[in-house]
């Protein structure tokens, strides 16, 4: 393999930047030209490549966002799509490609992969959905910008003696709001993985405030539902001052922590590493420390899962 792309698809993620810098300087390090496909599939599509240099790839490490663009690509879901795709690799001579994106640019990737285009797959998605994997790129940063914004709010919850509800990202994963929940000491936290009693939760309200509790915070995971539903629902069922905030996309930018960049950086690396080794249709990851990869259509029938003894202590931590 003399030629290799790369892409990112899909939602972006603070880190993916990272991610291309790894590639591009890897394959370059191994001796391979490497090219640049902007907007995802869309630009593959297009021919929107570009060639990438050592330099093309400087001064990312540290900025959110992706410097390749993403975008959402309905042609890219057909035949004849993917068929314009794979003519602009024949064109540009690419041989492999890493896409770093979530669930649905993996199968896009197995989708080339098996009609002769070997692809790997680097998990970028804020949600930390993705099955063998323990983190995704971007988890950490968005953990990071979630609890910064629990911890301005508490401090208003605390100044007014209010509820707090707040939704916060992970599509039908919890991850995002559990480790905000139990970073930042809320009371309940609600995940698609696991039915609260919505008793249980406001009798869990009615203690805390009887016991002298100046605020309380609830951490939705948008799997779960509307935020605002919820907090009417506390707001019917109890007297409480009930608040609602909806974080939105603010937990999808900034700056990659610490974190987040040697995960991208690592699994960029590993990505090239696994394409050259002339395995295709993988997905690189991270378990116990250790690269791994998976199959990339294989691994997205597992069951993703969010880790229950942690629940189970936030629980515990916030009696
Ligand atoms: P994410 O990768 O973050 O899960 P999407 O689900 O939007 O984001 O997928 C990104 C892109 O991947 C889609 O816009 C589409 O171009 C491509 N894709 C998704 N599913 C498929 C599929 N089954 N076959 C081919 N391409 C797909």
């Amino acid at each position: 393999m003399k030629k290799i792309g790369v892409l990112t698809s899909g939602g972006d993620a603070p880190g993916m930047n990272a991610a291309i810098r790894a590639v591009v300087r890897k394959a370059i390090y191994h001796g391979l030209e490497v090219y640049g496909i902007k907007y995802g599939y869309q630009g593959l599509i297009e021919g929107n490549i570009v060639k990438m240099e050592l330099g093309s790839v400087g001064d990312i490490i540290q900025r959110g966002g992706t410097m390749l663009y993403t975008a959402r690509s309905e042609e890219f879901k057909t035949e004849e799509g993917q068929q314009k795709g794979i003519e602009q690799l024949r064109k540009f001579g690419i041989e492999g490609l890493v896409v770093i994106g979530g669930d649905g640019s993996f199968r896009g990737a197995k989708k080339l992969t098996e009609k002769g285009y070997p692809c790997v797959g680097v998990p970028g998605t804020i949600d930390n959905d993705i099955p063998g994997t323990d983190f995704t790129i971007g988890f950490d940063t968005a953990l990071n910008t979630i609890i910064e914004a629990i911890d301005k709010i508490r401090d208003t919850a605390t100044s007014h003696e209010r509820t707090y509800v707040i939704e916060v990202m992970g599509r039908d994963a919890g991850d995002l709001a559990l480790w905000a929940g139990l970073a930042d000491g809320a009371e309940t936290i609600l995940v698609p993985e696991r039915q609260e009693d919505f008793q249980d939760v406001i009798e869990r309200l009615k203690r805390g405030h009887d016991r002298g509790k100046r605020h309380s915070i609830i951490v939705v995971a948008e799997g779960v539902g509307s935020g605002f539903e919820f907090g009417q629902r506390i707001k019917e069922a109890t007297d409480l001052e009930t608040r609602v905030t909806v974080l939105g996309h603010t937990q999808r930018g900034g700056s990659p922590t610490a974190s987040d960049r040697v995960l991208a950086s690592r699994l960029g690396a590993e990505a090239v590493d696994v394409l050259l080794t002339g395995k295709a249709g993988r997905m690189v990851g991270i378990q116990k420390n250790v690269l791994v990869n998976h199959d990339i259509i294989e691994v997205l029938n597992e069951e993703h899962s969010v880790d229950m003894d942690m629940y189970r202590l936030s629980q515990e931590l916030s009696i």
